[in-house]
This record gives structure tokens, C-alpha cells and sequence, in this order.
């Protein structure tokens, strides 16, 4: 028997290979798998084309066979089989795939999934085997013949027998090492795990002995004693759930689906199933979770969609296929399109990607407007848990995602249990209003006793109560929506007095203006400016900020790490109604001054803003009583 010599570049490829190309060295089964449900797909081709009939996938299983004392592990199909000559092109040949000569030489067939493409998926064997042995029985042919290489210095070809067609790929094992357990791979559960991991949905059956226990025949029922025992079993589903039609599939069967492949234990809120044909063309299944992750609002989570080429896993998350927006998608992409790299773990740089990305999020968007709509009940639920990632996302990269985005937001408005979209608080806007009311506090019942809501609830203004860090930040980020500016209770712009009321505060700060210093001079820094308001009623005084930085933006700056303590400029606004006004009026500048740090610390407190010297305040207050 003659020994051939892998050539001189095969042998460095192989090398390159066993060592570099993947970086988990169970895919060597997925490679393989794919291997005869390729050689398989070509018989049932060849078979259909021939007009052969009564040739059913079912009755073409392959079947993996453990066997711990000679540490083997046998992949068995009933494909087409090689003849002599085609095991030195295909095997002995690095990177000469018959498959994709296959693909080239047979027009596109919508019930062929030829897997293999590179040529090299075989040699995976030998990250795994210290030597393979592949018998091999061509379509057509009588004799068999064996393949045999312990990939380091050549291979061997020579006749065998087999009974039927198809082809035996036997590894032998290497041996355990401190690092590399490669007895695992003699484990049954290990096998079946990676077979459904990787190729659940490869349509031949996949199948092999699995351990069971049984009752012992004639036991005592009460007593009953166990035994073991091994079954032939089919280890992997076959038909992609994605692939089936959407009239065949119940809400549970998606329900399932989604809780047995993504380890949720409760049901999503809602899934999306697609086809798309054109440019590229894929099967898509989203599913909205009900509820977040334990680690979804942490560094932990990692994002993506699983995608399969032709039912094969590639991988597990791809990040590239969903936006930062809406991270919390799980689901998987499955198309033939893809152009992936050698080891089909990677994708490389890839157009089709970028198109089926910018497909899904457009598709993800109208669902949830869709659901919003029609579903309120279970978009309330999911905004619970999500809204705050989707004003995360309106927010980040300057604003790019609003225009997506803000139609997806809700908000809780004061005085009412309901939460509006931003269309609805527009759709509900008074005749004069001209902008979007908001309020920030750390509960809604908080920003409803600020004194700054009275004038507006007074005037029918609904209001918008932000409860989230980040939602003044995306407000100021959006800056208007439909061309209503967004607008802070607490902003000294707000613009909501008439002209006569304007008129009579320039009147009284003319008067007053002595109050007012005295005041401001009490308070030194602390506030940029001290005015009369008629935004108050029954308030003596409030705080609002003047430019870019309001309070609540103050509070969430400062506790960001770092030195640099972020000030809003403070003013402190007087009701010259409320009768404190007429104790300013006669009161002597001292006293004035310890009213001007009573009524600016309650007015922080009502802000939710804690005193710098609460024990000052305190003996402020006692000398004020006494
Ligand atoms: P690829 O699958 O990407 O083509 P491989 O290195 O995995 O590359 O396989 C090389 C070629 O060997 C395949 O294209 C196919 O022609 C042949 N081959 C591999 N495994 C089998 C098999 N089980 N039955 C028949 N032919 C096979």
C-alpha cells in the first residue's frame, strides 16, 4: 500500500488548521455533521433527478457511535460516498471542496442546503483525533475504500468493504492531557449537547445510543428496581421552527421555542417571525422578553442574535445584528447568503449583515409601535422593563436614534394614572400651548407637590413626570417633538405669565428691588438670582435654574465619579402674594436675611435636594420661632 504525501502547502494549511483556525475545538462535530448531511443532501439530489421516488430524509439518518475502550467516535452517513479517486482530491486535497464544486456544477435547488464550501471542515477532525479513518462507499460502486491519516505525514488509500453507501469517518481519540479532556467527546450527554447546539437543524436525523433506565421487568411494583439501558435516540429537532410556515405554528410552539433555546422560564411578550427575499434573503425569529435579564442593565450582558448559514449555528451572539437600542431581542437569523470566513465562526466584513441589520431594526421598531398601539397592556409591561435602554437610545450618539426612537416613549403624566406617548400629549394639547411640559423628581407623587406644578395644573397643562437619570439628558437631547419644544416646570423660560402679570412683576421688582438685594445678599453665592414669580399660589418660593443645567442634571453629574462638581445656576423665585412677603416687607435686613435661608432651604428640600448644613438650618428656624 502506497503512502501519499499531503502536499508540501496542504501540510503547512493543516498545521495552520489543527492550531489556528478555530477556537473551540468541539466544532470539529459540527464540521463533520455537516459533512453528511451534505453527502446525504447530494444522494437525495441525485436520487430526485433520477426520478426515484419513495426516498424519504427520515430513513437517511446519520448516526454517531461511542465506543470508550477503543476511544472512537464514528460519524456514519448514507450519502453519496467517494470513490477512490474523489477521497485524494477531496481529502487529501486541503481546501478543495467537492461540495462547492457541487454547488457550482447543479443549478440552485430550494431543496438542497449544501453546508461546505471551503474545503477544509474535515481536517477539524484532527484537532480532536490522533488518526481518522474514513470508509467510503461511492453511489454506483461496489468496493469501498478506506482513507486513513494521522494528519501529520500523509494518508493512505486502499480497498475495503462496506455493505452500503456512504461513508464511516472514525476518529480515534488523542489522549487526555492536563488541558484538553478529549475523552469528553466519549460522553453521550456531551455529544448530544453539542449536537443541538450546532446542529439541531440539519434535516437527516442525527441519532444515537442514549443511556435510559427502565423498571427491571418483574420487580415489585412497590420496590421497583432499575435498570439501565441504551436506546437509539434522534438527538436533534430537524425542521427549524423559522422555517415552517407561520399558519402551521401556534403562539405556544414559538412560546416553547423561545423558553427551551434562550433559558427564560416565563413567556416572551411578543415574537416576530419573518421571511425576506431580495437582495438577501433570510428567515428571521425575534422574540420581546417579558422581563429584563438579571444582567441586563449591567457590563455582562452581551447582545445579539444567534445566526445560522443553512440551519448551522455560526454563532451564538452576533452583536453586529442589533442595535445598542434594542439589546434586549433575543432570536436568531438564519441565511445562506452570509459570506463567512474559512473557520464559519467569523463573519467577515459583510454587506449582507448590514442589510439584514437595518432590515431588523425597522422591523422591530414598527412592532413595538404596533404593539403600543394595539397591545397597550403588554407595551406597558415591556416599556417597565426596556424603556429606559430605549431613552438610553434616544439619548446617546447625539441624538442620531430619536427620530427612531421617540415614538417608542412613555411617559407618566401628574394627576393621572395613565402614561402618554409623545404623540398623545400632543394630540391633548391645549389650544395656546406651544410646548411639551416636563417635571424630573425622584417619584411622581414628589414632582406632584412641587409648587411649581400649581400654575400649570391650574391652566389644564398636562405634565410629564421624569423619574429616570438619564430623561432630562434625552429630553435636552431631543429638544422638540413634531416642533413642540420640550420644556422643565422649573426652567426660568418657561414663558407662562400674561402680559399684564409680567407687567405687575416689573412693578413690584421696581418697588421691592431692595428686598430682593437683601435677600440675594443673604444668600451670597448660593443663587445666581433672586425674583418675584407668578408661577406660585399657595407656595411662599421655589427654585428653578437658569442656561443648560437644572437641578435634576446636577444631581445625576455629581454622582458620577470625578472631582469636577457640576453647579445649575439657582434662582430663588418670591410670591409677593403669599403673606411671608408681608413679614419681608417689614422686617429689618437682619431678620430678612435669616427668612431669605429659611425659605431657600425649604425651597431645596421641596426639590428633593439635600442641606448642606441642616443643623444651621434648624437653629435658623428655633431663632425665627422664639
Ligand atoms: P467542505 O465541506 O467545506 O467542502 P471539507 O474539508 O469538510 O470541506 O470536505 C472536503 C470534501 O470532502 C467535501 O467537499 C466533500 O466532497 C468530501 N466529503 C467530506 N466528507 C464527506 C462525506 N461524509 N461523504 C462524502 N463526501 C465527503
Amino acid at each position: 500500500m502506497e503512502k501519499k504525501q499531503f502536499q508540501a502547502e496542504s501540510k503547512r494549511l493543516l498545521d495552520l488548521m489543527i492550531h489556528s483556525i478555530y477556537s473551540h475545538k468541539d466544532i470539529f462535530l459540527r464540521e463533520l455533521i455537516s459533512n453528511a448531511s451534505d453527502a446525504t443532501d447530494k444522494l437525495y439530489y441525485h436520487a430526485m433527478q433520477q426520478g426515484q421516488t419513495g426516498i424519504l430524509r427520515d430513513n437517511l439518518p446519520i448516526t454517531i457511535t461511542l465506543n470508550k475502550d477503543a476511544k472512537t467516535l464514528t460519524i456514519s452517513d448514507h450519502g453519496c460516498g467517494m470513490t477512490a479517486a474523489e477521497m485524494e482530491e477531496n481529502l487529501g486535497t486541503i481546501a478543495h471542496s467537492g461540495s462547492l464544486q457541487f454547488k457550482q456544477e447543479n443549478e440552485k435547488q430550494d431543496d438542497i442546503d449544501i453546508i461546505g464550501q471551503f474545503g477544509v471542515g474535515f481536517y477539524a477532525a484532527f484537532m480532536v483525533a490522533s488518526q481518522v479513518e474514513v470508509i467510503s462507499r461511492a453511489q454506483g460502486e461496489e468496493t469501498a475504500h478506506r482513507w486513513l491519516s494521522d494528519g501529520t505525514e500523509g494518508y493512505t488509500i486502499e480497498p475495503a468493504t462496506k455493505e452500503t453507501v456512504g461513508t464511516d469517518i472514525i476518529l480515534t481519540l488523542m489522549e487526555d492531557t492536563e488541558g484538553d479532556h478529549y475523552s469528553e467527546f466519549l460522553e453521550p450527554y456531551r455529544i448530544q449537547e453539542l449536537v443541538r447546539k450546532y446542529s439541531d437543524y440539519i434535516r437527516y436525523p442525527i441519532q444515537m445510543e442514549m443511556p435510559r433506565s427502565r423498571q427491571k421487568e418483574g420487580s415489585d411494583p412497590e420496590k421497583p428496581e432499575w435498570e439501565e439501558y441504551m436506546e437509539l435516540s434522534t438527538l436533534n429537532s430537524m425542521i427549524p421552527l423559522w422555517k415552517k410556515s407561520k399558519s402551521e405554528l401556534k403562539d405556544e410552539d414559538y412560546n416553547n421555542f423561545y423558553k427551551q433555546k434562550f433559558f427564560d422560564y416565563q413567556d416572551p411578550i411578543h415574537h416576530i417571525h419573518m421571511y425576506t427575499e431580495g437582495s438577501v434573503t433570510y428567515h428571521a425569529l425575534l422574540y420581546i422578553p417579558s422581563h429584563a435579564a438579571m444582567d441586563y442593565y449591567t457590563k455582562d450582558y452581551e447582545k445579539g442574535l444567534a445566526l445560522y448559514s443553512n440551519g448551522v449555528l455560526i454563532m451564538e451572539k452576533c452583536a453586529d445584528l442589533l442595535p445598542d437600542h434594542f439589546s434586549f431581542v433575543r432570536g436568531l437569523v438564519d441565511s445562506a447568503d452570509l459570506s463567512l470566513n474559512i473557520s464559519r465562526e467569523l463573519l467577515q466584513h459583510d454587506r449582507h449583515l448590514k442589510l439584514i441589520a437595518g432590515a431588523l431594526e425597522k422591523k422591530i421598531k414598527n412592532e413595538l409601535a404596533g404593539m403600543m398601539k394595539n397591545k397597550r397592556e403588554d407595551y406597558e409591561k415591556f416599556f417597565k422593563s426596556f424603556g429606559l435602554q430605549l431613552k438610553y437610545g434616544a439619548y446617546v450618539d447625539y441624538g442620531m436614534h430619536k427620530e427612531l426612537l421617540q415614538d417608542l416613549l412613555l411617559y407618566h403624566v401628574a394627576d393621572s394614572d395613565k402614561m402618554v406617548s409623545l404623540a398623545e400629549y400632543v394630540e391633548g394639547m391645549k389650544e395656546n400651548q406651544n410646548a411639551i411640559y416636563y417635571a424630573c423628581g425622584e417619584t411622581k407623587s414628589k414632582i406632584e407637590l412641587l409648587p411649581q406644578m400649581e400654575r400649570l395644573r391650574d391652566q389644564g397643562y398636562q405634565v410629564l413626570c421624569l423619574t429616570d437619570n438619564v430623561d432630562e439628558f434625552c429630553m435636552k437631547m431631543m429638544h422638540d417633538y413634531q416642533g413642540k419644544e420640550f420644556k422643565s416646570i422649573s426652567d426660568d423660560t418657561l414663558d407662562l405669565e400674561t402680559a399684564e402679570e409680567k407687567e405687575e412683576i416689573e412693578t413690584l421688582t421696581k418697588e421691592y428691588q431692595q428686598i430682593l438685594d437683601t435677600v440675594k445678599q443673604a444668600l451670597g453665592d448660593k443663587v445666581t438670582a433672586v425674583q418675584f414669580t407668578s408661577r406660585l399660589k399657595s407656595h411662599p418660593c421655589c427654585l428653578t435654574t437658569k442656561g443648560a443645567v437644572s437641578l435634576e442634571m446636577e444631581k445625576v453629574l455629581n454622582q458620577q465619579p470625578g472631582e469636577q462638581k457640576i453647579h445649575a445656576e439657582r434662582v430663588l423665585e418670591l410670591n409677593a402674594e403669599h403673606p411671608i412677603f408681608d413679614k419681608l416687607k417689614t422686617a429689618d435686613s437682619e431678620r430678612v436675611g435669616k427668612y431669605a435661608e429659611v425659605l431657600y432651604a425649604q425651597a431645596q428640600l421641596m426639590e428633593g435636594i439635600q442641606l448642606e448644613d441642616p443643623v444651621a438650618y434648624a437653629n435658623t428656624v428655633c431663632e425665627l420661632l422664639v
